[in-house]
């Protein structure tokens, strides 16, 4: 995050876990704190406010909060002892929405609790925020509130951005939290989102993806009144000049409309790839987890993809070990993933959330049975991923070229597929998109060569 703020004199720090929307609510809520005198900083050590922006989606996830909450009330003890002031401690995010009242018993500690949907409302929270007087929990429900709050102003640090066009999930899968974390679902308007694009456009940016628990769901108002949609959406963006690449995430399998295919196919910004979770291959285990869709019916729809958009790249979603998987409904999820074919993919180990329906399911999986079929699915998708990356190898691709290397004049760019692409002498070409020749392929990367005439 870059800051230029002249007149900062306090530091923030912000520590974000999980998904990219909590990426983009911490650039929001560096935005919404710049005004305070706020100037963000790499380090905890040292700074006024730390916010700790939470995910609540696995166990392990949340338990790290708990871990670094103690961390740094030894660090706002020497800060005191230095005589520097107080360190004031926030935790933002999911687990705030899902266990605020317990951060503050367990965790004294923590000076103010702020939900996802509630943020809008820190500098005025933050103001407040005395141990004898301040609000402390604040996890209202309403992204609407959110939204009209925040500036469409933003700050930028490259030529590629987040921006959540929609918050909440009704789908109610039974191992997730995000239901009761981020609430039911609700799309932004389209003119505020085209407006937020705009002001990203005009600092630089050139690549934009559209965030959403069920993105694809998005139907948020035009100015008219009418309900929008996704690829709708997607068209207006395509028109600000200068934004020249779309990306969207999360999709869910049910809200995949042929619109939606025909946009991949039709609208040049948008990006051949595509990352669409199915969790399973196992009928049986999508059935137990309300996916609301078959194993067939998935495999339809990719087809029906890759039919007409044929370069398109498929990224997904994995879960292993749900409530009652055996080795035959692994194996199902294995064998899909070899119809399939991915060029990336997230997998996990099913984390047991409580209040979820699947949490008092029967038949919960052996941790070493888990860990055992994790390994082997994610050795098949690395075979996968280095296949597609292999296939690049000769090609030339177009490049947006993002940031520095790791060394001289180096460059990192993005392929189509969202890979990072190395290039040598590059570094001149930040923020453009240029074409490069795949020369070669490393472990999450490839490598690339500029064609004469930009070197
Ligand atoms: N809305 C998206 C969807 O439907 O795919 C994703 C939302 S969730 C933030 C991201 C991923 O976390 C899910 O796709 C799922 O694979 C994983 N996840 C969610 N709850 C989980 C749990 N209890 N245990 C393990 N993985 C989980
Ligand atoms: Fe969670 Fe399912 Fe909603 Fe995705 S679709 S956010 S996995 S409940």
């Amino acid at each position: 995050m870059s800051e230029t703020a002249s007149a900062a004199s306090k530091k923030l720090h912000i520590k974000t876990y999980g998904c990219q929307m909590n990426v983009y609510d911490s650039e929001r809520m560096a935005d919404l704190l710049r005004p305070l005198g706020y100037a963000v900083s790499d380090q905890a050590e040292g700074a006024d406010l730390v916010l700790l922006n939470t995910c609540h989606i696995r166990e392990k996830a949340a338990e790290k909060v708990y871990s670094e909450i103690g961390r740094l009330k030894v660090m706002r003890q020497e800060k005191e002892a230095r005589g520097e002031g107080r360190m004031t401690i926030a935790v933002a995010g999911c687990v705030a929405q899902a266990e605020g009242e317990e951060i503050m018993n367990r965790a004294p500690a923590v000076d103010l609790v702020v939900g996802p949907q509630a943020y809008h409302q820190l500098p005025e929270l933050i103001a407040r925020t005395t141990r004898a007087k301040g609000e402390r929990l604040k996890a209202d429900f309403a992204p609407e509130d959110k939204f009209d709050a925040l500036s469409t102003e933003r700050q930028v640090s490259g030529p590629t951005a987040f921006l959540t066009v929609q918050e909440g999930c009704d789908k109610f899968c039974t191992f997730c939290v995000v239901p009761y974390t981020r609430g039911a679902e609700w799309s932004r308007p389209v003119a505020s989102i085209l407006e937020e694009a705009r002001s990203l456009a005009s600092k630089g940016v050139r690549e934009i993806t559209l965030l959403g628990q069920n993105v694809n769901a998005y139907n948020g108002l035009e100015v008219d009144g009418q309900e929008s949609t996704l690829p709708r959406l997607m068209q207006a963006l395509s028109e600000i000049e200068g934004l020249d690449r779309i990306r969207y995430t999360t999709s869910h399998p049910n809200d995949m409309t042929d619109e939606l295919i025909r946009a991949h196919a039709e609208n040049p910004a948008v990006m051949p790839y595509l990352h669409l979770p199915v969790q399973s291959g196992s009928d049986k285990i999508l059935r137990a987890m309300n996916r609301k869709h078959g194993r067939q019916a998935y495999i339809e729809l990719i087809a029906r993809l890759k039919a007409a958009v044929p370069n398109i790249a498929l990224s997904g979603d994995f879960i292993v070990g749900f409530p009652g998987e055996t080795d035959k409904d692994f194996e199902e999820t294995m064998d899909l993933i070899r119809t399939v074919g991915y060029a990336s993919a997230f997998s996990f180990k099913y984390s047991k959330r409580p209040g979820t329906p699947a949490a008092a399911m029967p038949g919960q999986v052996d941790e070493a049975v888990a860990d055992a079929r994790l390994q082997a699915l994610q050795a098949l998708i690395n075979e996968q991923a280095q296949a597609f990356k292999a296939s690049l190898v000769g090609q030339t691709i177009d490049v947006l070229f993002e940031k520095p290397g790791r060394y001289g004049q180096q460059a990192v760019g993005r392929s189509p597929w969202l890979h990072a692409v190395f290039a040598e002498d590059a570094a001149h070409l930040i923020g453009q998109i240029v074409p490069v020749k795949i020369v070669g392929v490393g472990n999450n990367s490839l490598i690339g060569e500029l064609e004469k005439v930009h070197a």
